[in-house]
């Protein structure tokens, strides 16, 4: 779960033409597409491999590649590119049966017009600026969603375009088939946690299913000594650890059974082939803490995670984990905690109880022990640091009942100017885009939840790339909403929505 080698995962190249300019002209096609499509493959922009397929030119043809990407294990999704004109009836039987994510390359191979050569022969081989006009006209047509992106295959813009759609494409290939399990059930009577799981599957591909505390319990008894050894020996070589919780310490026993749940979880996890878990407070009969640090060092290897219950939250934090693969910065579960209201500097704290991801951390974390007001078990071992600053994003999957809506907030996370020597958790603090009053406004009014996925490394195009993908509503509060604009966007929505 770690470390996924990215590469392995695949876009398909695929180059559009017809038969009109003879077998030399598709040679040379052919010739284009490949030189472009290894460009591509070894950018550093784009974090999956780029194979050049074929160059298409009959309805067969295209029918057979658009089935054939279908049913390929690794092809996350197609490029498609008109270095000629490629007539677009032919693209119709291929394109209504495409179920992988499509972008679109418009591109040509030469860069410059060669102003003292150009004539016909060079006019007939670089048409993209038409053929892909009329490729583009059917997929409008067709109402199919796809990326366009513009420009000189060379252009290192045009790579950074492609590879920040690759990661939707990435989060959305992990979707398809991926298992979160529940420990217990949601936290009672809260509403934007829950939602239904199986409206959730037939539109993201994700199943969520529940598995009884005692479950778990049973795999965390069956932890060995030595285990929990070798996981405390991490635990003292990653984190600075509190006095209390050092092998003379009078709390050691806790950190043991901290590892002792940590261990226990990851092998459920593991055995049960999940990608992700919720949990909550209200249920751990037989578990003697609530899982902290077990939670957050396991978010930190990549699995999906969100308290209470909140499968969705969990969902999302594992796709955006898996989108932003190899980028420096993390992901973690989140919630806007209490607010700081001073004029001219109003701020965001964001932490949960325990578990916050330290994939953000700004430095080394502190492995502290703490007594939790609620829940009624043990103290739980947790870590303890603070996010740094920087541009960032918090993003919320909500049921609306009869759709789901990504929502999206663009912020400026800034670091703390005060100490903070009583507060036992992680934290972050943020200013939200446009500013405070506008922001959580609109949150509020667009019905995000008080759980969301923090990003340090997706921007908001990732997430619109990703919304297309997966055919889900997309609302953004960023430096350009207003309350009015926003009031717009949610009133487009539930029409479009009906
Ligand atoms: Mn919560």
């Amino acid at each position: 779960m770690t470390s996924i080698n990215s590469k392995s995962l695949e876009l398909w190249f695929i180059t559009g033409s017809q038969h009109l300019y003879g077998p030399d002209v598709l040679l040379t096609v052919a010739e284009h597409s490949k030189r472009v499509a290894d460009a591509l493959s070894k950018s550093a922009q784009i974090p999956v491999s780029v194979t050049y397929k074929q160059v298409v030119t009959t309805p067969d043809e295209i029918s057979r590649i658009c089935a054939d990407a279908n049913h390929d294990k690794n092809c996350i999704g197609v490029i498609t590119w008109m270095h000629t004109f490629s007539p677009a009836k032919m693209w119709i039987n291929g394109l209504k049966i495409l179920q992988k994510p499509l972008l679109h390359l418009h591109t040509q191979f030469n860069r410059d017009i060669p102003w003292s050569s150009i004539d016909m022969d060079f006019m007939n081989l670089n048409q993209s600026a038409h053929g892909d006009r009329e490729f583009g006209h059917i997929m409008t047509k067709m109402r199919l969603k796809r990326k366009v992106v513009v420009g000189h295959w060379q252009d290192k813009a045009v790579h950074e375009r492609i590879g920040v759609w690759a990661r939707a494409a990435m989060g959305w290939y992990d979707m398809q088939g991926a298992k979160f399990v529940r420990f217990g059930d949601n936290m009672r009577q809260v509403a934007v946690t829950d939602g239904d799981k199986v409206d959730a599957e037939i539109k993201f591909g994700f199943s969520v299913n529940t598995h009884g505390i005692g479950d778990l319990v049973g795999v965390i008894k069956s932890v060995k000594d030595k285990e929990i050894d070798a996981l405390i020996a991490e635990y003292d070589k990653s984190y600075t650890l509190a006095a209390s919780l050092k092998k003379s310490g009078k709390n050691h026993a806790s950190l043991r059974t901290a590892a002792k749940i940590e261990l226990g979880m990851e092998k459920f996890l593991v055995d049960g082939g999940y990608k992700g878990f919720t949990d909550t407070f209200e249920d751990l009969h037989g578990m003697e803490q609530l899982p902290g640090i077990a939670s957050q060092r396991l978010m930190a290897k990549g699995y999906g995670f969100a308290a209470e219950g909140d499968w969705k939250t969990s969902a999302l934090v594992r796709a955006m984990k898996f989108m932003a693969t190899g980028l420096k910065g993390g992901n973690s579960f989140m919630e806007d905690y209490t607010y700081h209201f001073e004029p001219k500097n109003n701020l965001v704290l964001g932490s949960h109880m325990l578990e916050i991801c330290p994939s953000i951390a700004a430095s080394k974390p502190t492995c502290e022990i703490h007594p939790l007001g609620i829940g009624g078990k043990a103290d739980p071992v947790r870590l303890v640091f603070t996010a740094g600053a920087g541009a960032a994003l918090n993003a919320s999957l909500v049921d609306l009942g009869d759709r789901f809506r990504l929502l999206v907030n663009t912020v400026d996370a800034v670091a703390p100017k005060n100490k903070l020597p009583k507060l036992p958790v992680a934290r972050v603090l943020w200013k939200p885009h446009p500013d405070m009053q506008t922001g959580c406004a609109a949150w509020i009014l667009a019905g995000g939840a008080h759980h969301t996925v923090y990003s340090q490394n997706l921007t908001q195009e990732h997430l619109e790339d990703f919304s297309e993908i997966a055919g889900v509503e997309l609302i953004t509060i960023n430096k350009q909403t207003t309350i009015r604009s926003l009031k717009q966007d949610l009133a487009i929505a539930e029409l479009l929505g009906k």
